[in-house]
């Protein structure tokens, strides 16, 4: 089941682009500013942050769960099958598996300093593209190490999205937000 992770993760950070007009469409896609994920997600997210925080580090997440529909709303005004998924195959992200994120100095709560903004598709963004000052090759390593320590695996061309395991075997859904909310799945803690 997908969780709140606002409720399951006290005090996370988060900055949902696409509730906003602050994303490379332009467009506001999310009426709500809400992050959902699966269950195992949820928990290797908590496993990850009581890493973190004694080292003055968290995470901040851009985006997790997107229903299809919203995918679809992607498509109409990006139709490019290199950045935006295609309607066929649907989002990773609508398996609930799937997380934009990056890490922020807990003192401060300063986004580290990553190769690129979020979704900035270019070649500065992926992994291989290694000419960059070596705190940023550093902080994007730090990101990737413990995210793939904890189960997900990370995509090349993105510097921030992760996969978390088994991410292909799962449903693509479609529930919104709202749908979401009446649910009331109770939370294991
Ligand atoms: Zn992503």
């Amino acid at each position: 089941m997908l969780v709140d992770l606002q409720k399951y993760l006290p005090g996370l950070s988060v900055d949902v682009r696409y509730a906003t007009k602050n994303n490379f469409t332009g467009k506001k896609l999310y009426k709500q500013a809400r992050v959902f994920a699966l269950y195992p997600v949820a928990r290797a997210l908590r496993e990850i942050r009581a890493e973190l925080l004694p080292q003055h580090l968290d995470i901040k997440i851009y985006d997790a769960y997107r229903p299809y529909t919203i995918s679809l709303q992607l498509w109409d005004v990006y139709q490019d099958d290199r950045y935006v998924a295609t309607p066929q195959k649907g989002s990773r992200h609508n398996r609930g598996c799937a997380l934009d994120m990056t890490l922020i100095d807990t003192r401060t709560g300063k986004e580290l300093d990553m190769p690129t903004p979020f979704d900035s598709f270019s070649n500065k963004a992926h992994d291989n593209y290694n000419k960059l000052p070596a705190k940023v090759l550093k902080n994007r390593a730090m990101l990737r190490t413990i995210m793939e320590k904890h189960g997900f695996t990370h995509l090349n061309s993105e510097w921030w999205h992760f996969d978390f395991l088994h991410w292909g075997t799962r449903p693509i859904l479609d529930i919104s937000f709202e749908q979401l909310d009446s649910l009331e799945v109770p939370i294991k803690k």
